[in-house]
């Protein structure tokens, strides 16, 4: 999922990094300058990424209900299945990893069969789906490891062929160049202090996050807030991100990917997000009702119960 087309690499190279660099960015609204405004945190309030850049609830009542009152919210089905293919995905790739430090590039047969073997473990978040929906799942869960399985099979043996002396080390970088669930502390910006990242690849570097819903145009929200905690945290530009749409239809895994440049617009929109929930929060002020709740939503129960 993680790994661009040739045309995406293309587009990556002669569009996206060269416009990145000739478009700039504010130098205010660098991570790095985290301890100034616009970025300082003006309230002592903490929030987790997802809050600051989920804007499923319009009114931002949910960060509200979730931090002020401590009500947890019902998953729906649509996140149980994210977080179980999201674990699925990172488990995969983290095994196939470990396959390659384990058996080193001489027994490369050993690697190809640890991973044709692998099967998830069953997720404990298959205990509250029904048996239609917990069948569903399992036949996404499988169409995505056979797709993955495919795709770092053969990027293991496309490094196989082209570096005859390779060590296990650069092997596992060069087949699987992403980091996976990299775990970041957001305090600098007023963010929870244990974040992760999807993926992060570090040669270019870009944030990818994997969403298996509809896009919405504020998931860019989420990229931009993983980039400017990097820039933080270690004080290196990161001008890109990327969100991978996975979606099934029928048997097939559909993929899409948005790269886009992580512009001052949307650094702006981040920390002005980040500021108007944490006041909420801090100042335990009730934004109101969203005025289009979706049933589906995990406060649905607590805030239109009665409607
Ligand atoms: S039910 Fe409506 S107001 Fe409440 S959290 Fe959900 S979207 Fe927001």
């Amino acid at each position: 999922m993680y790994f661009l087309a040739d045309d995406e690499r293309k587009q990556l190279l002669r569009y996206y990094l060269p416009k990145a660099r000739e478009l700039g960015v504010a130098e205010e609204l660098r991570g790095w300058n985290w301890h100034q405004p616009p970025l300082e945190p003006v309230y002592g309030a903490v929030l987790a990424l997802y809050e600051v850049a989920g804007k499923y609830c319009s009114s931002g009542r949910d960060v509200f209900l979730r931090r002020v009152h401590g009500i947890k919210g019902e998953p729906n089905l649509a996140m149980i299945q994210g977080a179980v293919l999201h674990e699925i995905l990172a488990d995969l790739l983290v095994t196939a990893k470990r396959a390659i430090y384990l058996h080193g590039a001489e027994n490369y047969r050993a690697i190809c069969e640890t991973l044709e073997k692998y099967t998830p473990a069953v997720s404990p978040q298959f205990a509250s789906l029904s048996d239609a929906e917990a069948a569903d799942l399992c036949r996404k869960v499988e169409i995505l490891c056979s797709f993955e399985k495919a795709r770092v099979l053969s990027r293991l043996q496309e490094m196989l062929t082209r570096h005859p002396y390779i060590g296990e080390d650069s092997l596992a970088n060069l087949t699987i160049p992403v980091v996976v669930e990299q775990k970041l502390n957001g305090a600098f910006l007023g963010l929870s202090g244990s974040l992760s990242t999807d993926a992060f690849i570090f040669s270019e570097p870009m944030i990818l996050d994997l969403k298996f819903g509809e896009p919405r145009d504020f998931h860019r929200l989420g990229t931009t807030g993983y980039a400017l905690v990097m820039e933080a945290l270690y004080e290196f530009p990161v001008n890109l991100g990327c969100i991978v749409y996975g979606e099934f239809r029928g048997d097939r895994l559909i993929v899409k990917r948005d790269i886009h440049i992580i512009s001052d617009e949307l650094r702006q929109w981040f920390i002005e997000e980040r500021d108007e929930k944490a006041r909420f929060v801090a100042e335990e002020i009730d934004p109101g009702l969203a005025g289009d709740c979706p049933s589906t939503c995990p406060f649905y129960q607590v805030c239109c119960a009665g409607g």
